[in-house]
């Protein structure tokens, strides 16, 4: 699998040497601070308000003294100059198409692109991911998504179709009828979250369709850490039978993470961004391996841009040059959780993620999960809910997965959980972001 042949987008620019990528991310980052001082309000007030005018930044190192932003401005924006706030640099006039983030914890916001952003830079980033996962003209992509105001796949899709491949549509149908789809109109990649496409895998499982002997060969899995969680990653090859790369992003910051062919980590479009990794409590800069929040500019974006925002997703900064030739610094692991996820059990900071790697090592269960976090001071375990991976399991092999599941996490993550086996199929699938976590008040 690793002669395969490295596809590069923009190779002087992919392989260009770290200190020449830093020259040419400050002469942008100089030109996007100049832009957003003289087309949005917000910035310009928060620029002025910290000192800096456009001109005062002169090398990377200065960074820290340009304010975060976060995604709390953007809703209160939003509510104060509705609809569109007043931190964008564009007109409802010059713009192309709307999105708005999923929503999920509080406001949605609402979002619009450019003819320059959407046909240029999108096209730019998703030809980075495009190239990244080695996809060509002969490639067949199926799109399960619905229309909507959701960014989810748009990007992709139309990136991926101007490239040549072929794009089958797969909005409005249920799961069955999208696995009958994708297998009849000749699929070889599919996108989907994590979650959703290990449902259509169970699916496809209990309709008797063979996903792995079918040309499906590439999954491209966004919208969750999980395909950069090695144990769902791993769980995802082996039920589709096809490689897995990670694809990240949010509506507010665009797609910014690609995994390219080597699997050594999830690279960022370093030409299009600035990435920062900081210490989430006090926003202070982390040396590279260690675990930060990751924080964004866009570098080259027009109508929206955002300056030093912050992500909450926690990852690990890698910058050694990756085997595929590129230089692009690497995210070891992807997202490696949410900074808004962890939570603090017993003195102890979980993530999420970290239990969904130990679930995975026991086949005796399904991939699905809920986490149950008592009220502080009642005494009560942290509870784990999973599901027997199908009807037929004997009870001493679940009470034994049930026992190294205990010990497990005992034994890595440092405290003593209670698991609870509910019906098989009773916990929720969901297409979108997974809810995990639920806190008992
Ligand atoms: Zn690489």
């Amino acid at each position: 699998m690793t002669s395969r042949e490295v596809f590069y987008w923009d190779e002087r620019m992919e392989r260009m040497p770290r200190p020449e990528l830093a020259q040419h991310q400050l002469r942008k980052l100089r030109d996007q601070l100049a832009h957003v001082h003289a087309r949005s309000p917000f910035y310009r007030r928060k620029l002025d308000a910290a000192g800096v005018p456009p001109d005062a930044i002169r090398s990377l190192d200065d960074l820290s003294a340009i304010p975060f932003t976060v995604k709390d401005e953007l809703r209160v924006s939003q509510e104060q100059y509705p609809p569109w706030g007043d931190f964008g640099c564009i007109t409802p006039r010059e713009a192309v198409r709307v999105f708005q983030s999923s929503g999920t914890t509080g406001r949605p916001v609402r979002i619009m692109w450019s003819r320059k952003d959407w046909h240029e830079n999108f096209y730019e980033q998703f030809s980075h991911f495009r190239c990244g996962y080695g996809l060509t003209e002969d490639d067949v992509l199926y799109v399960p998504f619905n229309y909507g105001l959701f960014v989810a796949w748009w990007g992709f899709q139309s990136a991926m179709e101007r490239a040549g491949l072929m794009v089958i549509p797969g909005g409005g149908q249920g799961s069955k009828d999208r696995l009958r789809a994708m297998l009849d109109w000749g699929a070889t990649v599919v996108c989907g979250t994590p979650s959703y496409l290990l449902y259509l895998a169970e699916t496809a499982r209990k309709l008797g369709i063979d996903l792995p002997g079918s040309p499906i060969a590439k999954i491209v899995a966004a919208g969750e850490p999980g395909a950069a969680v090695p144990s769902t990653k791993k769980a995802l090859e082996s039920q589709w039978g096809a490689e897995c790369f990670d694809d990240i992003g949010s509506t507010e910051i665009t797609n910014f993470g690609y995994e390219c062919i080597r699997h050594q980590g999830t690279h960022v479009i370093e030409s299009m961004l600035l990435a920062e990794v900081l210490d989430p409590e006090t926003g202070r800069p982390l040396p590279d391996g260690e675990i930060g929040e990751l924080v964004l500019t866009n570098l080259c974006c027009e109508s929206m841009p955002l300056i030093r925002y912050r992500t909450r997703d926690l990852v690990r900064f890698n910058r050694a040059a990756c085997e595929c030739g590129r230089t692009f610094l690497r995210l070891e692991g992807g997202v490696l959780g949410r900074a808004d996820d962890m939570f603090q059990f017993a003195g102890v900071n979980i993530f999420p993620t970290q239990i969904q790697s130990l679930l995975h090592e026991v086949d005796e269960f399904s991939q699905e999960y809920q986490l149950v976090v008592p009220r502080m001071g009642s005494g009560e375990r942290l509870k784990i809910r999973v599901e027997p991976a199908h009807e037929q399991l004997p009870q001493t092999r679940l009470a034994a997965a049930c026992e190294f599941l205990t010990e497990a996490v005992k034994y890595r993550i440092m405290v003593t959980p209670e698991v609870e086996v509910c019906d098989v199929g009773s916990l929720p699938r969901v297409e979108g972001k997974a809810k995990r976590i639920i806190r008992l008040q």
